[in-house]
Formats: C-alpha cells, structure tokens, sequence
C-alpha cells in the first residue's frame, strides 16, 4: 500500500552526535516557542567532580559530627563506599535503611548499612503496598548534593555492624545529625570556601557551555539565572566558567538578563518572596525593585512577579535545573513552566544502555516469548479442563470415547509440563541477565531509572515532570534553538501489540 511520502532516507539519518549528550524528550517541546531560558546553577550550569565533592563533605561533615555534636573521634576512620548511593533513593530515619522505591512508591531493594536487607524482613517493615514519601519518616536523595548523606550513613551504621557493636545514637538521631552537620557545612561558607580556594578540583570545565548560551541568546532568548546560592558564590564559580571565555562576554554577567541568587526553591515558586537588589558586593540595597535591570544581581523573589516582570507566562519559560522536585516538579506543578532536567550521571547510564544493547534486546525478546508460552499453557490448560468436564458429564462415554479423551489430556499435560519447563529456563535466563545489566550500573541498586521491571520513583517522576532531559547544559549547542524537540508516541499495550 502506497502511503505517501518515502520515510527512508529520512528515518535512516542518524540523529546528532554521541549518545550520552543527546536531549531526550518526554513531551513535545517546540523551542520556537519558548521566551526566556531560566538556568538553576549547581549541578546544571555548573558540574561537579562527584568524588571529590563527596570526599570534601564527608570529611567537613565527620568534623562537625566530631566537635559540635560529639561522636567518638573512631568516626574519622569508617570506610566509605563511594560508589553506594546513587540519586532517587529514600532513607528511611526509623530503621536505617535506605531503599530504592518503584513507581508505584513500593519499595524494591533496601540496604541496612552495605548489606541487603533480606526480602522477608523488607516485607514485613513496608510490604507490597505503596509508602507514603512525603512522610517525616524518610528523606529523599533528590541531588547530587544529597549522596555524601546516606553515603555517610551507610558507612558508620557498617562500621559499627563490623565491630558488632550499637551505633551511637539510634538511627533516627543518627540521619538528623548527620543533616544537620552537612547542611550547617553548606550555610557556613565551609564547603564553599574550599570550592572557591580551588575550583578546578571541584568543577568541571566546559568549553562549550559558553557557545551554548551566546547561541541561545543570539535566537533571541531571554537568558535568567535562577540559583539558591548565594552572591558571593555564585560570582566566584560563575566567574570560574564563563568570564573571558568568549570575545564580547568579558563577565559571565554578559550571558544573562536577569540574575537572581538566594531563590530559596522551592519557596520561589509558591510564596511572595520580595526581590531584594544587591550591590556590587552583595549587601542588599534600600529600595523597592519594579523592574529587572540587565547585568544587576537580585536576591530572592517569587514566581509571580517574575512572570509579570519578564511579561511572560507558563509555557513561554523553559527552566533548566538538576532537582527533580525544588527545580522539576515544583515549576511544573506550579506555573507549568516548560522543564529539562539536567542529570550528570546520564553521561554513565547512556554508555551502560548503549554497551548493554543486545542484552536489553535479548531481555525483551525472552519477555515476548515468555508471554507466548503463558498462552501456550493457558490453551492447554483450558483444554485438559474441558476435557475433565467432558468425562464428569457424560457418563456413558464408551472405552474408545474415554482412550481418546484420556490420551489427549496426557498430551496436553505432558506439554503443559514442557513448556513450563521452557518457561522457567527463560524466565531465569532473564533474570539474570537483568542481573548481571544491573550491576554494571551500580553494583548495589542497578539502574537508577528502573526498579527490576518498573521504573524506579525517580524514572517515573523524570518522565512525569521534565519535558526534556539531558546530561549537561552544553547539550543544547547539538541543537537549533527554536528546535521543535518531538517525543515518542505512547502507546498502551493493545497498541503497541499491534504495531
Ligand atoms: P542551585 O542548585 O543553584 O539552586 O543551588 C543549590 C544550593 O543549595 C547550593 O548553594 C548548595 O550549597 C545548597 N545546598 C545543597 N544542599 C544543601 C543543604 O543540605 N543545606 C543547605 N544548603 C544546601
Ligand atoms: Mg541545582
């Protein structure tokens, strides 16, 4: 049947450059649309070097549980298991654990310091039923910023199991003590002061990321800066990236119209922060700000004036940050701000996806096949039934009648047998394979966005809330701006069936 156009030569050209800094696209995002680009800054604009950053936490933080809140020096010697944590897992403050959650908020696998924890107490504590995350009960590692917590965590609850001795505190004591040692490490310039002392032990260059944004702004963008860190920090990394980098945008202050520090997300986007301007040296200025001038740096601020300030709304605003709640979710579900999601660790997961390609292939080919035989064994169960009821309700069958029927069940009993034998073998031939994927991603927790054959909660809020995601900010430069981003069709399953 001749349907029209030929596709081929079109459907056959390869889509831009190396997988892992492609944009991948969840719902339709037509860049001819967008207004005005909003950046987030730690961890969008601005990567970080993960190990070196959880090394320099993890140490200022054993410090701080040391002198102010008075653990026992031997904390300075816990091992610690770098590669532990990974993003979207929750920590459960009553026991300890740390768990991945699916997308139906059940908890898959859980860790009590590095070991598993068995299924049969994972049942017993949170059972097949879905958990309520916004309880005070668990935190949730929503950020890169979050691994060096539960890393921690995960790492004095083994020391202690090691040595067969009780922790300190009780785990609930131990998880807040631990916040608050980090969070006092970020809001007393101790992390902070060390970055800036020496930031490319800490952050990652990139040279394209200059490129990206002059590109954005030449299409005619508005270009803002959203960022809940403070001034002083924010001139010092920002001026690290960008300042000199390319001729005409001597300051990184060039590349934006707005600038806004200290946004205090997720407060930004549901309560009436006041914008304060600063001063050159951040100490905020006397007066009431009506409008945003190019090039001045403002303090706080809300959503609401924002949008009036900038005379745009909702859809004509693309925000592009690493939270997926404080900078994914809350925008969407707030103002329905277009959204992308920055997540540095694609970089990983793409190389992984792609290396592990004929294993997902082989994956899904043992699926379909494995449904097949479940139909297989369903028709034959059906038959041996109808069979059984046969025999019951006739009662004069004569002796050939019952040989015929007789034999027909054994036939089909014995390939019910058969199959379910196939069965199981490509069930365990799946398994572990998935396995075996799985620890090549994270040894421990497998793959971030996937919980054994659900997604995992983060997979599930990635494709709920970010219209578009990526690996880093300069991905954009691979891209027209008014790029009309196209996502998959979705199909359900009697669609897809079909296709
Ligand atoms: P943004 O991602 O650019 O909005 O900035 C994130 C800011 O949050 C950075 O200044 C971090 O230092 C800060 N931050 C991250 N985790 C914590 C915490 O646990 N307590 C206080 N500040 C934090
Ligand atoms: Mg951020």
């Amino acid at each position: 049947m001749n349907h029209g156009l030929d596709l081929s030569a079109v459907l056959q050209a390869s889509p831009p450059s190396d997988p892992t800094r492609r944009i991948y696209v969840n719902r339709n995002l037509d860049m001819a649309e967008i207004e005005a680009v909003g950046f987030d800054m730690d961890y969008t604009l601005v990567q970080y070097k993960q190990r070196a950053l959880d090394e320099l936490t993890i140490e200022k933080t054993i410090e701080k549980l040391v002198t102010s809140f008075a653990y026992p020096e031997e904390i300075k010697s816990v091992k610690i298991d770098y590669d532990f944590i990974i993003r979207g897992l929750i920590v459960d403050k009553k026991t300890g654990h740390i768990c991945k959650v699916d997308q139906n908020r059940v908890v898959g696998r859980c860790y009590h310091g590095y070991q598993m924890v068995s299924e049969e107490e994972r049942l017993s504590l949170y059972g097949s039923k879905p958990i309520s995350l916004t309880s005070d009960r668990f935190i949730r590692v929503d950020t890169l910023f979050s691994l060096p917590e539960s890393t921690l965590m995960a790492g004095i609850i083994e020391h202690y199991k090691q040595k067969g001795e009780a922790l300190p505190v009780n785990t609930g004591e131990l998880c807040m003590n631990i916040r608050s040692a980090i969070d006092e490490a970020h809001c007393d310039n101790t992390l902070k002061a060390a970055i800036i002392a020496d930031p490319s032990k800490y952050v990652h260059n990139d040279d394209d990321l200059g490129p990206t944004l002059h590109k954005l702004k030449l299409a005619g963008k508005k270009l803002f800066l959203l960022t809940n860190s403070e001034h002083y920090y924010t001139e010092a990394v920002m001026s690290h990236l960008l300042d000199g980098v390319l001729p005409y945008f001597e300051s990184w202050r060039d590349y934006f119209d707005i600038i806004l520090v200290n946004g205090r997300k997720p407060s930004f986007f549901n309560d009436p922060n006041p914008f304060i301007r600063l001063d050159q040296h951040g100490n905020p200025l006397d007066e009431v700000v009506s409008e945003l001038a190019p090039r001045q740096i403002y303090s706080g601020g809300n959503i609401h004036d924002l949008e009036r300030m900038m005379n745009l709304t909702g859809a004509q605003i693309l925000y592009v940050g690493d939270h997926i709640f404080s900078d994914i979710v809350i925008s969407k579900r707030s103002a329905w701000w277009r959204t992308a999601l920055v997540i540095q660790e694609m970089r990983d997961s793409v190389t992984q996806t792609v290396n592990h390609a004929a294993d997902f292939n082989r994956i899904y080919q043992l699926d379909q096949a494995a449904r097949q035989i479940d139909d297989m064994i369903n028709y034959q169960r059906t038959l041996t039934r109808s069979l059984e009821r046969v025999q019951k309700l006739i009662v004069a069958l004569t002796s050939p009648e019952t040989h015929v029927i007789d034999s027909t069940r054994e036939r089909a009993e014995k390939e019910i047998e058969e199959r379910k034998k196939q069965l199981n073998a490509m069930l365990k031939e799946a398994e572990e394979l998935e396995a075996k994927v799985d620890r090549s991603f994270n040894r421990y927790w497998g793959r971030p966005f996937r919980e054994r054959h659900e997604l995992s909660h983060f997979g599930a809020q990635v494709k709920s809330y970010a219209d578009i995601y990526t690996s880093q900010v300069s991905n954009f430069l691979f891209y027209s701006p008014d790029q009309h981003f196209r996502a998959e069709r979705s199909f359900l399953p009697h669609e897809r069936e079909h296709l």
